[in-house]
């Protein structure tokens, strides 16, 4: 049996091994650095680099990496090895402080938006000290983060800082004014549930779709889809176990708390979620995860895809980030408590996010914007591309009755002295769950639940951490200036939930009734990557942002670029995938198959048989393949003619609206000649191949 408690963290640098391995005062010297957010002194940083270098090498390792996270939402990584030349032609193993510290990987080839054109190609590496190195295959990784010469974030992990400090920051003076002077610093929590497909790797291969755009662009409905239910929680089939049972290992080995694993509702579709932890570590966890998921899935004979809808028709994928703030003192501020003077703080924390929901929709929309996303979002299995948020009906009725001046008496206790309302004691279960809503309130943390599967979590977890700041800031501004603190942030509350409270909607966000409600609200319906990332750039974001000092406005814009470049490539990669399927395979698979029915007809007429139904049948496909090759000139047609945008958002829209429209007109076509055409001829595996492939 595997010995858990030994295996975790195995394969970490952590605080036990630092511990363990460093002189007293340099631990001291280090942990103090970590907790006070200070520069690291380089005669810490020699001996951290010594003592990580030496338990790496007890594990065998002899190259390390600054383990990094561009703007391609995945993680970089270049490889040194530890030698260094020593006298007699030989070599000793040695890794510096300054190695630890800083690297300068050549940024030119990453994506940097307008970055590239006015800053050195140059990049830096910095070593982030509050996240801990690790071995992965073989290699000593080391948590970094990531800018440019002239010190403009390059990466995900920079902004996400920024944004814990800015949280932090403005939390502890609302903390303050309620009396709290223990607390050090307010951080923010994440833990993200991943959802994934498996399927078979033999048949992965042969789908060329697949391979270069890690979903299915052709494949008619199979007759069985997850209609049924029979697999949602169901018991899981052995080769799933065997990779889930390697993929928990590796991922403790790595210091992953991965806790939850089941079926989802789709065929072949599953879910992994760990136990919440320090937004910084989750993003690095969340992307160490779906890395190795990849890799052992890889060794069971699977292919493990994060696609956020790798089949049309069946449920596709997301990521819920269950998000909440806590002090380093452990006390979770958004835990309703039973205590009244815990309640006011609690509710001047919830209407902080109350209201950064409302005033900064389009930054939450914006944050979960993908190509992959946009097949989900709206799409009747996914929360609508409206945000709103579900607070259950015992928390809407307390804030209504603060903002009526109602008493909220009857059911619960209160505080008469002050004429608090009372919370109830809020456990999760008491209330029902809303699995509709894009942002729910669950007990003692909020669930946004619009991100794609494939996404890094940093994003979204930058836009939470920054509009829920500004609205803190707002908060204290105002109640700093009071004098009579308690009544004050009563006044507070009820003007923030009638100013906000077209954003909170408790009933099903999947019908479309909430859709024209959401309109006469005056709420946001952005659906697609090329309609909302306009917003990203209005003024009042890059004010927000700047103000914040999360992005500077070089880097606002050059993220805007990035990301709509990102979504043109991907609309233009899974166009001439497309173009290329259909011309070398799907084509010559019709053509191939009218053709042997045609001959079988010629055969039978000499038998003088009955021939109707195969000259039906070359009637019909070819009249389809003849659509067929009109819809391949209209989508090439397409891709020739976007190369007039040069503006990229002009070239987005275009993506969305002409080659995306021709793309879905083309698999139309096919998917109908696929039932048609007998199984032999068809060029590669079937929707129902790939569901029900393991
Ligand atoms: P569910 O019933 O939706 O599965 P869980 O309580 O199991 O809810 O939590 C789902 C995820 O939320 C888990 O990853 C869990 O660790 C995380 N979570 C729980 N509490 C917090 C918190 N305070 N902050 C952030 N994430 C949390
Ligand atoms: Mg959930």
């Amino acid at each position: 049996m595997t010995n858990v408690p030994e295996l975790f963290g195995s394969m970490v640098f952590n605080d036990a091994a630092m511990r363990e391995r460093l002189p007293k005062e340099t631990y001291r010297a280090l942990r103090k650095t970590v907790e006070d957010g200070k520069d690291l002194d380089l005669g810490i940083a020699n001996a951290v680099a010594h003592a990580m270098k030496e338990w790496a090498m007890g594990h065998g390792v002899t190259h390390f990496t600054h383990w990094f996270q561009p703007m391609t939402g995945t993680t970089a990584e270049k490889h040194d090895s530890f030698i260094s030349p020593a006298p007699g032609g030989k070599v000793i193993m040695e890794f510096s402080g300054k190695e630890l510290i800083k690297g300068e990987p050549d940024a030119s080839s990453f994506p940097s938006g307008g970055l590239r054109a006015t800053f050195e190609a140059r990049g830096y590496t910095a070593w982030d000290p509050t996240s801990y190195a690790f071995i992965k295959d073989g290699i000593l990784c080391i948590p970094t983060a990531f800018c440019s010469y002239g010190g403009e974030a390059l990466d995900k992990k920079t902004p996400l800082l920024r944004s814990m400090e800015t949280l932090s920051e403005q939390a502890l003076r609302i903390l303050r004014l309620f009396g709290n002077t223990k607390a050090k610093r307010v951080l923010s929590t994440v833990g993200p549930e991943q959802e994934y497909f498996l399927i078979d790797r033999e048949m992965y291969e042969k789908r060329r779709d697949l391979k270069y755009c890690n979903r299915t662009l052709f494949g008619a409905k199979p007759p069985k889809g997850q209609e049924l239910d029979d697999h949602y929680f169901g018991s899981i089939r052995p080769r799933v176990s065997a990779f889930m049972k390697e993929l928990d290992e590796e991922l403790w080995k790595l210091g992953v708390l991965a806790k939850t694993k089941h079926n989802e509702v789709a065929p072949a579709q599953h879910e992994l979620a760990p136990v919440f932890t320090t937004t910084n570590i989750a993003t690095d966890h969340n992307q160490l995860t779906m890395e190795v998921m990849k890799r052992i899935a890889y060794k069971h004979g699977l292919a493990c895809l994060l696609h956020e809808k790798p089949f049309a028709g069946v449920n596709g994928s997301g990521k819920h980030n269950n998000w909440s703030i806590t002090t380093d003192t452990g006390e979770n501020l958004l835990n309703p408590t039973d205590e009244p003077h815990g309640n006011l703080q609690f509710l001047l924390f919830l209407c902080a996010v109350v209201k950064a929901v409302d005033e900064y929709q389009d930054l939450l929309r914006v944050s979960v914007a993908s190509a992959g996303n946009d097949h989900r979002l709206g799409a009747n299995e996914a929360p609508p591309a409206i945000i709103s948020m579900f607070l259950g009906d015992e928390l809407t009725e307390v804030l209504e009755s603060i903002e009526t001046d109602s008493d909220y008496t009857d059911k619960k206790k209160c505080d008469m002295e002050m004429g608090v309302h009372v919370l109830p004691n809020f456990q999760k279960d008491t209330t029902d769950r809303n699995r509709t809503s894009p942002f729910a309130f669950t007990g003692n943390k909020f669930e946004f639940r619009m991100l794609g599967s494939s996404q890094s979590i940093a994003g979204p977890n930058i836009i939470l951490n920054t509009i829920v700041a500004e609205a803190l800031g707002q908060f204290a501004n105002r109640l700093e200036k009071g004098d009579c603190f308690k009544q004050d942030v009563l006044t507070l509350v009820k003007d923030t939930v009638q100013q906000h409270k077209r954003i909170i909607f408790n009933g099903n966000n999947y019908s479309a009734e909430w859709e024209a409600e959401a309109q006469k609200r005056g709420l946001l319906n952005l659906k697609s990557t090329a309609d909302c990332l306009p917003y990203f750039i209005s003024e009042k974001n890059i004010d927000l942002f700047t103000r914040h000092h999360i992005f500077t406005k070089t880097e606002i814009f050059s993220r805007y670029e990035i990301t709509l470049e990102g979504y043109c490539k991907t609309l233009n990669i899974e166009a001439l995938t497309m173009l290329q399927m259909s011309k070398k395979s799907i084509i010559p698979a019709v053509s191939a198959y009218t053709g042997e029915l045609a001959e079988s007809a010629l055969a039978k007429k000499q038998l003088g048989a009955d021939t109707s139904v195969e000259e039906q049948l070359v009637k019909d496909l070819s009249a389809q393949l003849t659509c067929f090759l009109q819809a391949v000139d209209t989508l090439d047609s397409a891709l020739i003619e976007v190369k007039q945008y040069e503006d990229v958002a002009e070239c987005a829209r275009y993506y969305r609206e002409h080659v995306f429209a021709a793309m879905q007109e083309l698999r139309g076509i096919s998917d109908t000649m696929e039932t048609f055409v007998s199984k032999k001829c068809w060029p590669w595996p079937t929707y129902g191949d790939l569901l029900f492939s393991v």
